[in-house]
């Protein structure tokens, strides 16, 4: 089959359209015939190295994957192939602590696949038949490739962790981006009010078309400035943070006394500096979060047939034009998802 190999870890260059041997489901697994896999930025991170996922080379990105039944281990009898089929990203063994609580996002044996298992760049991708969900009537392949990872997390983000209420006002930062499309949509879903981040004007014009009620333009306008101007002064209940030390300050100061941040990300980097006494004198919560719950993740799909939420999608590229994908992403050029579609 034909797949993105990755042998080393780099810069976009590292992602190989190459040729290597179709995988065979063992006990318990399905082979996917993959019709789209979305790029997140998890996948910059496996594709750099970045040790903290377990990725062992050669390695095959790919977290966000849809597509049809191929193949079925003789154990596996819920499902066929032929069978349309999105992908769970999160690996949980189900039966932990965690898993057994509700709290399988932090499950002992947590991984993701595409990082700490091989992923969906590829023609085709073996996963445990635990992480099959179906894809909904009336729903396309790109759509169901470009949703579980982000909707999954900024729903645990703002409705597992925050606990967003009706009537709140959230700060989406980088509403543009996978994630922060998806939070915009989750937080007016709430009942919140919406002031969202992102940089220039064309980018700016499409989070309010999402539904974002306020849209900062980081480029150009100062984000704490705006915040207080558009609460009089009074700051927002929620910042939803991914970036890290480029916004995490303005971030802080954007909250109303007793506000919460959540974060799942560090786009920007790991470390940031915070004055202590402004955190507990204003009596902040700061929150961490990865990923969703597969609870989280049929509730979302549910929505997504629904129509209560919406796919947006920047661009599909052919799956060996991988390395186009990854650059558009880290030079933020993209506003929705990007995804790779392996030739039918
Ligand atoms: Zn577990």
């Amino acid at each position: 089959m034909k797949a993105i190999v990755l042998r080393e870890f780099g810069g976009p260059d590292v992602l190989r359209y190459e040729e290597i041997e179709r995988p065979v489901p063992h006990r318990g697994e399905v082979l996917v015939k993959v019709k789209a896999v979305s790029v997140n930025h998890v996948d910059i991170w496996v594709r750099s190295g970045l040790t903290a996922y377990g990725t062992k080379l050669p390695h095959v990105p790919g977290c966000d994957i849809s597509g049809e039944v191929f193949e079925v281990a003789p154990d596996v009898k819920d499902w066929k192939p032929g069978d349309k089929v999105l992908v769970d990203p999160g690996i949980r063994d189900l039966k932990c602590e965690f898993c057994l609580t509700g709290r399988n996002n932090i499950c002992d044996h947590f991984g993701i696949i595409g990082a700490a298992a091989w992923g969906g760049y590829a023609e085709y991708a073996k996963v445990n038949a635990d992480n099959l969900l179906r894809i909904p009537r009336d729903m396309d392949f790109e759509t169901a490739a470009a949703f579980p990872l982000t909707f999954m997390t900024a729903w645990h983000m703002l409705a597992g962790r925050a606990c967003v209420t009706a009537g709140e006002t959230v700060l989406v930062i980088a509403g543009g981006s996978g994630i922060g499309v998806a939070a915009i949509q989750i937080a007016r879903l709430h009942g919140a009010k919406v002031i969202a981040t992102a940089g220039g004007k064309e980018k700016t014009l499409k989070a309010a078309d999402l539904g974002a009620d306020y849209v900062i333009d980081h480029k150009s306008e100062d984000i704490c400035q705006r915040v207080m101007d558009i609460t009089r002064n009074r700051g927002v209940d929620v910042v939803f943070e991914h970036v890290g030390p480029a916004t995490f300050g303005k971030s802080l100061r954007s909250l109303r006394k007793g506000g919460r941040l959540v974060t799942c990300g560090a786009t920007t980097g790991p470390e940031v500096a915070m004055d202590l006494r402004y955190v507990f004198s204003r009596q902040l919560d700061i929150m961490g979060s990865i990923m969703g719950t597969r609870q989280e993740l049929l509730r979302i799909t549910e929505l997504f047939a629904e129509k209560k939420l919406e796919a947006v999608i920047d661009q599909s590229f052919p799956l060996e034009e991988a390395r186009r994908a990854h650059e558009k992403m880290e030079k933020s050029a993209h506003f929705g998802k990007l995804l790779l579609v392996p030739q039918a």
